[in-house]
């Protein structure tokens, strides 16, 4: 079997389509979607994640800062940054780029993002309500790859999904949301023992690793959904966790990196601050 190609570039599109309509809305009633990101440091795959950030905005006419902060800035500087975003009214989103320098605390510094500004959903309180199954932010990715998974018609209930990885920001918020969509959820991680003997039961099989190629063809299902989060660079390179063309011969549907994912986490941080924008409309 070759697996169909779960284009994230087009079904990203799609969803900027219909987010140009939504900004539209927003800017008949006087408001221009606001993001704001904290991008701490020159690590150059961070620059290069908050270009593609600052040029989605810049397609559907959202209003895009980047408060470019040094690399050895303190955490009072950032927290001070984090404040002035929160308290501005035509910044809806904010985002902290992560991974942060050592010396900084992530966690204090993410919780301090009023949480209906955290477009990320990596604040406590979202994450919280995504466990209750309640109404919150969520984090980007796993929204992403919920979103492809709906846009291509598969069907998430009663199906056996397998997450390799247990991150906050990927493995597990989207282990919750196959979770809500009544999937049958096992998360794997790097002490997980006889790891294909679980990756093999996957109907769904979600690789958020980090680690190039790591999922080979003799640890898929026949049939199974292949979703790669993974970014990894090799040889300057990008690529994802899956071993690409010998998994596509098996899979029945697979994401290629690139192409895949990560557009849709971009589509999805723009659809969050779009919402945002909306909230603070009717409720500011
Ligand atoms: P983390 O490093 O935070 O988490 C990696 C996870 O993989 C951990 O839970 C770890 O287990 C697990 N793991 C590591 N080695 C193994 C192994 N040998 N067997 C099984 N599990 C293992 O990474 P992230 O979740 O932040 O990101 C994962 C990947 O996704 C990266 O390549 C990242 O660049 C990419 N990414 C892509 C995005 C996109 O938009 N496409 C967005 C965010 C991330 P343990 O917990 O035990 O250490």
């Amino acid at each position: 079997m070759a697996a169909k190609t779960l284009d994230g570039k087009l079904i990203a599109n799609e969803v900027e389509q219909s987010l140009l309509a939504r900004v539209e809305i927003l800017r008949q009633k006087g408001i221009i979607p606001g993001l704001t990101v904290i991008l701490v440091g020159d690590d150059p795959a961070s620059q290069t994640y908050v270009r593609n950030k600052e040029k989605a905005c810049d397609r559907l006419f959202i209003h895009s800062r980047t408060v470019r902060m040094p690399a050895d800035t303190t955490q009072e500087a950032l927290e001070i940054a984090i404040h002035e975003a929160n308290v501005d009214p035509t910044v809806h989103g904010i985002l902290v780029q992560l991974p942060l320098p050592a010396h900084l605390n992530s966690d204090r510094a993410l919780d301090l993002i009023l949480p209906k500004k955290d477009v990320d959903g990596f604040h406590d309180i979202n994450a919280g309500r995504l466990m209750k199954g309640r109404d919150g932010v969520v984090a980007c990715t796993p929204k992403g790859v919920m979103a492809m998974l709906k846009s291509a018609g598969i069907i998430i209930a009663g199906k056996e999904a397998v997450v390799v990885g247990r991150s906050n920001i990927v493995g597990k918020p989207m282990a919750m949301l196959l979770l809500q969509e009544n999937a049958t959820v096992t998360v794997c991680h790097s002490r997980t023992a006889n790891l294909a003997e679980h990756t093999r039961r996957a109907d769904i099989l979600v690789a958020a690793i980090g680690k190039a190629k790591f999922i080979t063809a003799d640890m898929v299902k026949e049939g199974a959904v292949v979703i790669d989060v993974g970014m990894n660079r090799v040889d300057g390179k990008l690529c994802g966790d899956v071993d690409y063309e010998p998994v596509a011969e098996k899979a029945a549907f697979i994401t290629p990196v690139p192409g895949g994912v990560g557009k849709m986490t971009i589509a999805m941080l723009m659809e969050s601050t779009v919402t945002a924008a909306e909230k603070a409309s009717t409720c500011p």
